[in-house]
C-alpha cells in the first residue's frame, strides 16, 4: 500500500507540474493531450514519462534536443510521492495534503520571483483556519494569532529579516500543526536554509522551498 501511494503520488506530482508549466506559458492543459518538450515541441514517447526514473536515465535532457529538463519537476514528483505517502484516511490527514500541494506551487513562484501570488497565500489561511475550526477549537489562541497577523500587517514593511509572505505562512502552519511540530518546522527550515545561503552565497534566498520541505519530513511525525 506504501509503495502505491508513493507512486500514485509522482504520477500526480508529473501531470501537476506538467498542467502548472503549461498554464504557465499560456498553453492549455487539455490539448495537445499528449506531453510534449517545451523546447522543441517533440511529443514524448511513453517510456520518457515515467516518473523519477526517466529524469534520472535522460539525465535531466530532452532525447531529442538535449534541452535540460526543469530540475522542479524531479522535485516535485519526490515531493509528491511523499506527501501521498503521509496521507491517511482521514480528513485532517488529507488537509494537510491539500496544504501541501499549495505549498510546492507558492515555494516554485518564490524560486521565480521570490514572491508568490496573493491567491496561492489566500487559499492556505483558508485550508488553515477550516481545519483549524474542526479540528482544535481554541478561541482564545486562535484570536491571538488573527491579532500577530493584523499587526503583522501592519507592520509589513519593517520586517526586512524576512519576506512578508513567509510570515503570512508560518502564522498558517502554526495554527494548522500546534507548537511543538511547528517549532521543529521552523528549526528545521531556518538551518537548511541558513545553511545553502551560505553554501550558495545568495544575498536573498527564496524560503519558502525549505519551509515546504520541512514540512513534508514534519507530516511523517505528527
Ligand atoms: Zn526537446
Amino acid at each position: 500500500m506504501i509503495l502505491i501511494q508513493f507512486i500514485i503520488g509522482t504520477v500526480l506530482g508529473s501531470f501537476l507540474f506538467a498542467s502548472y508549466s503549461r498554464l504557465r506559458t499560456g498553453g492549455s492543459i487539455l490539448s495537445p493531450a499528449r506531453s510534449y518538450c517545451d523546447s522543441c515541441s517533440a511529443t514524448i514517447a511513453w517510456f520518457d514519462l515515467v516518473p523519477i526514473f526517466s529524469y534520472l536515465i535522460l539525465r535531466g535532457r530532452c532525447r531529442n534536443c538535449n534541452q535540460t529538463i526543469p530540475l522542479a519537476s524531479l522535485f516535485c514528483e519526490l515531493f509528491f510521492g511523499g506527501l501521498l505517502l503521509s496521507w491517511q484516511p482521514t480528513l485532517l490527514s488529507t488537509g494537510y495534503v491539500l496544504v501541501g500541494c499549495l505549498l510546492f506551487f507558492m515555494a516554485i513562484n518564490d524560486v521565480h520571483h521570490l514572491a508568490f501570488p496573493t491567491i496561492y497565500g489566500h487559499g492556505l489561511m483558508l485550508l488553515a483556519v477550516t481545519l483549524y475550526g474542526f479540528f482544535s477549537p481554541h478561541h482564545s489562541f486562535f484570536i491571538f494569532m488573527m491579532f500577530i497577523w493584523l499587526m503583522t500587517q501592519f507592520f509589513e514593511p519593517k520586517f526586512k529579516w524576512i519576506g512578508a509572505g513567509d510570515l503570512d505562512v508560518f502564522l498558517c502552519l502554526l495554527i494548522l500543526l500546534g507548537f511543538v511540530p511547528f517549532a521543529w518546522l521552523l528549526l528545521l527550515s531556518s538551518l537548511s536554509g541558513l545553511v545553502t545561503s551560505q553554501f550558495l552565497k545568495l544575498r536573498r534566498l527564496p524560503f519558502l522551498p525549505f519551509i515546504t520541505a520541512s514540512y513534508l519530513i514534519i507530516l511523517f511525525f505528527i
